[in-house]
């Protein structure tokens, strides 16, 4: 801290200084990440519990000439505050279409579901539920492939668009799935109240499942919740076959981490799966 005239005193660390510059740079690249054709979606395999492929999650990646490969948490928080979430979002959504094309015309791909990650802003859009429909009818897609995944703290403001926007999409057969379940505030009414048709236990709670018998627990009651009111689970972050036990012995329906794949670019994908299938 450092005197500083009428203002008594302000903060000067020169580290936080660079990093501001840095993230102030950062967002200003992210406006022509899209048309520079920087992102990439990348997909991480999510299987059942009899170990059969049955999904995929698409994650964006951001590599910059400059700044190199920036770290989705970072980039998305950033394109969140300036508002490039949208236009960026938008992207995700058509590029998700054109995967599902594709997948459409490979055996071994053709009965997949492709999971997307929608942020708040993008999901607040009036448009937003018209604009997915839109997208899925132009590439001709079945829209029981896609599952929008969505946080419990971008629901609750505005509960009531939250629940017209999941109908509308829904009664055409897109899915829902709350993300990260279990790390937010989100009271079981906001549960019921939703239409949602998979909760994902958040990584956090995998982490433990099987050293930590709290852990097995909390797992267990979040499953037989979901369980009571029809919704799926899908587990986030496997990296053990440990764990992948754990979650089997609880009841959980999914399974995705390290422990199957990273998520990997789409022709990787692709031959992940083919090996797969032939074993
Ligand atoms: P998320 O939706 O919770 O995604 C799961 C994150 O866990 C991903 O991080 C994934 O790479 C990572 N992960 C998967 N399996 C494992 C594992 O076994 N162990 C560990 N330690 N990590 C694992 P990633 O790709 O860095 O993405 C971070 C976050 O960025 C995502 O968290 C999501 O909130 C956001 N995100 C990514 N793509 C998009 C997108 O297209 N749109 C929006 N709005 N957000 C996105
Ligand atoms: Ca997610
Ligand atoms: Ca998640
Ligand atoms: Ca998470």
């Amino acid at each position: 801290a450092k005197a500083q005239g009428r203002n008594q005193w302000c903060l000067f660390d020169p580290q936080m200084q660079i990093q501001l510059e840095h993230h102030a740079a950062l967002t200003a690249a992210l406006r022509d990440a899209v048309r520079l054709e920087q992102l990439a979606l990348h997909l991480q395999p999510q299987m059942n519990a009899a170990g059969q492929l049955v999904g995929a999650e698409a994650l964006l990646r951001w590599r910059h000439p400059v700044h190199g490969q920036v770290a989705p948490d970072l980039f998305i928080a950033l394109a969140e505050a300036a508002g490039t979430i949208v236009p960026i979002g938008n992207w995700v959504l058509q590029q998700a279409c054109l995967q599902l094309q594709a997948w459409s015309r490979q055996p071994e791909l053709r009965g997949l579901k492709l999971s997307v990650n929608v942020s708040a802003r993008q999901f607040k859009q009036a448009d937003f539920s018209a604009r997915v429909l839109r997208l899925m009818q132009r590439h001709g897609l079945d829209a029981s492939r896609l599952v929008l995944e969505l946080t419990e703290s971008m629901l609750i403001d505005d509960i009531d668009d939250t629940v017209a926007k999941m109908r509308a999409l829904h009664r055409h057969g897109v899915r829902f799935a709350l993300d990260d379940f279990g790390t937010g505030y989100s009271s079981l009414s906001l549960l019921r109240e939703l239409p949602l048709q998979v909760l994902k236990i958040d990584r956090s709670f995998v982490r433990d499942v099987a050293g930590d018998e709290g852990s097995a627990t909390l797992v267990r009651a979040i499953v037989a919740l979901a369980g009571s009111l029809g919704l799926q689970t899908i587990a986030e972050g496997v990296e053990t076959s440990a764990q992948q036990a754990a979650l089997l012995a609880q009841g959980c329906h999914g399974y995705q981490g390290y422990l199957f794949a990273r998520p990997m670019p789409a022709l990787r994908f692709l031959r992940w799966a083919r090996l797969r299938a032939r074993r």
